[in-house]
């Protein structure tokens, strides 16, 4: 799965769009599903990777509910999914927590200050409360996506690790991977018990956090249930997993079309940016795949993608094709379901891309299209 083929509706819908394929989706749900029903983990959509929740009835028949990274996506879980709905922030506002209480089932404090001053309102309220850990365990060289490199904010370490205030406290989560395979979750669930382990028979669940390439081809999922099936046995905990990439992998594209080309760089300008539609290609950063190109040089004709705003740097990559392409061609670009929509802006005015769902046979609908109110009304 994942590999790009023409779909009918790449050469019908308005460009720029995200166009997000329900079957393509529901291929990683029943995926996840599966993990969910055969160990019977949560496994909840972290909502700041894929938010498009005209999914979220779809999502809400295969996973168990909604991770948020604040107040708005914990609203838009508890409105759209109706599920299970958990916060984490790094710290919370005295203004929104009383909201989060009524919202959420679970918090999760970053630090023991957090979990004394919002602790004991989460639990009048009924809310189970956890704790993130930071288990100094790096398993992947990208600083900026490491929480577990020096100088981290994210995750309480042992060494300030408050023993004697963890009374009320229900479940511990981690969250130190992106992008990884079960053997780097295997790796840290070491670390978290060499470190927590004596804090876990207290404890009623375990949130193993985001970054599990589950749906990725290849991804080792026997070790996956392997932990979880650990901590449930060896603890009695319920075991948590909040994928957000896992669960739109490969499911949506972003549809294109060149405006001009500069034959004598061989660069095509496309009515799509990589600063404003695209901005993990420049920060994670990537190349994203196109339908139908090869490695630069690798076909007959090269082009560099760039998009129309002022940023030198606005570039998506360099592609080949068969055939030259025109101005007005269409261009497809792959795997552009996860933070995309939830990361884009209007930088230099850009328009937003629409937001299209679509299916297998060829269908599709607008579930929503952006103008220049959207831009204007920012400001
Ligand atoms: C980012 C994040 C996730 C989701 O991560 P993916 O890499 O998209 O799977 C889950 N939980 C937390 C706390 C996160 O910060």
């Amino acid at each position: 799965m994942g590999s790009l083929t023409y779909r009918k509706e790449f050469f019908e819908v308005p460009t720029p769009s995200y166009v997000i394929a329900k079957d393509l989706l529901e291929h990683n749900l029943r995926i996840l599903h599966e993990v969910e029903e055969s160990t019977g983990a949560h496994v909840l959509l972290a909502q700041k990777c894929f938010s498009m929740y005209h999914y979220y009835p779809l999502i809400a028949q295969y996973l168990s509910g909604t991770t948020a990274s604040g107040l708005y996506e914990a609203r838009l879980g508890h409105e759209e999914m109706g599920k299970e709905n958990h916060v984490f922030s790094p710290a919370y506002k005295e203004s929104e927590f009383a909201e989060l209480t009524k919202i959420c089932d679970h918090i999760i404090f970053n630090s023991f200050a957090q979990w004394k001053k919002f602790g004991p309102e989460a639990l009048a309220a009924g809310v189970s409360c956890g704790l993130r850990i930071n288990p100094e365990r790096s398993t992947q060289d990208h600083a900026i996506y490491d929480p577990c490199a020096e100088g981290s904010r994210l995750g309480v370490r042992l060494r300030d690790f408050d023993a004697s205030a963890i009374g009320g406290l229900e479940g511990l989560h981690f969250h130190t991977l992106c992008e990884q395979g079960a053997d780097a979750l295997a790796v840290t669930l070491e670390a978290v018990e060499a470190k927590f382990g004596k804090y876990l028979p207290q404890m009623k669940w375990i949130n193993f956090g985001g970054g599990h390439h589950i749906t990725k081809a290849g991804y080792d999922i026997a070790l996956l249930k392997k932990c979880i099936r650990r901590m449930q046995e060896k603890y009695g905990l319920t075991v948590y997993v909040e994928p957000g990439e896992a669960v739109a992998l490969n499911a949506g594209f972003l549809v294109a079309e060149v405006l001009d080309i500069q034959q004598e760089n061989a660069i095509a300008i496309l009515d799509t940016s990589a600063a404003c539609h695209m901005p993990d290609v420049i920060e994670m950063p990537y190349r994203p795949p196109v339908l139908g190109s090869g490695e630069p040089g690798e076909k007959a004709h090269t082009y560099t993608f760039a998009g129309p705003t002022c940023l030198a740097g606005d570039t998506i990559g360099t592609y080949s094709f068969d055939e030259p392409l025109a101005v007005g061609d269409r261009i497809v670009f792959g795997d552009m379901a996860i933070y995309t929509m939830v990361k884009n802006n209007t930088f230099n005015g850009m328009p937003l891309p629409a937001i299209i769902a679509s299916d297998e046979d060829g269908s599709w609908q607008t579930v929503r299209q952006f103008g220049y109110e959207d831009f204007k009304m920012r400001l």
